[in-house]
């Protein structure tokens, strides 16, 4: 069967592998679609200081169960799936206390162990959820980007009311437009530098944009809010020196959720935290929202194909890696398509 294999930064490949049997505890599925996500093209790049080569990536992936192995009891041959990337350990502090996306012994499908990015892969059978049917395996795959969505949302503890701005209007940000107003948010403000990226936003449901490559963002903000600043502030943009600027934009008692990846430190002021006392939270991957998030989907309110930019053939991934490369701008979610 064909994988799409990196083996060190800048080195990638389709490959030819043996089809694995079903491992205990696991089931094979037979993956038709996996997304190429931002934390992908970090890997191909060599940074991401998580993932060991080489590496089948793909953590966004839908298919069908096509074999189980030993003592899988819960899921059936034929059964139609997405994935959750996140593998935990049930037993230290994080899983205790009910946060297994921040496991300190941590796999994550398509980072620490092979992905969707191949024919079939194993995974463990408490990590496949049923697709119901109206469901299709296209919009599966895009089940887990928008479980970020729902996690940075839940962390943030939305007040019913609360505006909304979100930085960025990438993939993320989109996923968490949608999923903000799905859960009765109402008013979300996104900004972005690239009007294309915030024409979709309008279209999927922003209450108004903001370019801040021709806006002054933070006046805009504040003379939305009178002066008083916005309740959540969801960071999608994941550029550093925009942090200090959130703060400001934040309102008295405002949530700002982060989902940067990078370790360049950002200059942050003590008091700006404090007088406001604001609330700083990380997101990491998702917790356990997969099923809310299917749900969200089968009833038709979240739009996962309006993210669909490029649906390519698996014999198109190292092209479709170029482009990202070369052209992110033009590209939203691009969806190998990899069985039938
Ligand atoms: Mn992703
Ligand atoms: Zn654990």
């Amino acid at each position: 069967m064909q994988a799409f294999q990196v083996n060190a930064p800048q080195d990638y490949r389709l490959v030819e592998t043996e089809i694995p049997d079903a491992a205990p505890g696991e089931v094979l599925v037979s993956v038709a679609f996996a997304g190429i996500c931002g934390s992908d093209m970090h890997i191909i790049h060599g940074d991401n200081a998580f993932v060991r080569f080489p590496r089948i990536t793909g953590h966004e992936f839908a298919g069908v169960v096509e074999s189980v192995g030993e003592g899988v009891e819960d899921v059936a041959i034929g059964d139609r799936v997405c994935i959750d990337p996140v593998i935990n350990c049930g037993h230290c502090y994080p899983c205790r206390i009910g946060r297994p996306n921040v496991c300190t012994a941590l796999e994550v499908i398509g980072v620490h162990r092979n992905g969707g990015f191949e024919e079939r892969v194993n995974v463990p059978a408490g990590n496949v959820h049923r697709l119901p049917e109206e469901l299709g395996l296209d919009a599966a795959a895009l089940v887990e980007p928008y479980t970020i969505a729902a996690n940075v949302l839940d962390r943030m503890q939305p007040h019913p009311g609360d505006r909304l701005l979100i930085l960025g209007a990438g993939v993320i940000g989109l996923t968490i437009l949608q999923v903000a107003r799905a859960l009765g948010i109402e008013d979300v403000t996104v900004s972005d530098v690239i009007d294309a990226r915030l024409d979709t936003a309008r279209q999927l449901g922003a209450t108004r944009t903001l370019n801040g490559a021709e806006q002054d963002v933070e006046a805009e903000i504040q003379a939305l809010t009178d002066g008083e600043g916005m309740p959540l502030i969801a960071d999608a943009a994941c550029v550093p020196a925009l942090l200090p600027q959130m703060l400001r934009m934040a309102s008295p008692a405002g949530r700002i959720g982060l989902l940067g990846f990078t370790p360049t430190p950002s200059d942050l002021s003590q008091l700006e935290v404090i007088k406001k006392e604001l609330t700083l939270v990380g997101s990491r991957l998702n917790n356990r929202k997969f099923p809310e998030v299917i749900e969200l989907m089968a009833s038709g309110r979240l739009d996962p194909l309006a993210l669909i930019s490029h649906r390519l053939p698996f014999d198109d991934m190292p092209g479709a890696i170029e482009m990202l490369d070369h052209h992110p701008e033009k590209a939203r979610k691009v969806l190998i398509q990899i069985g039938a």
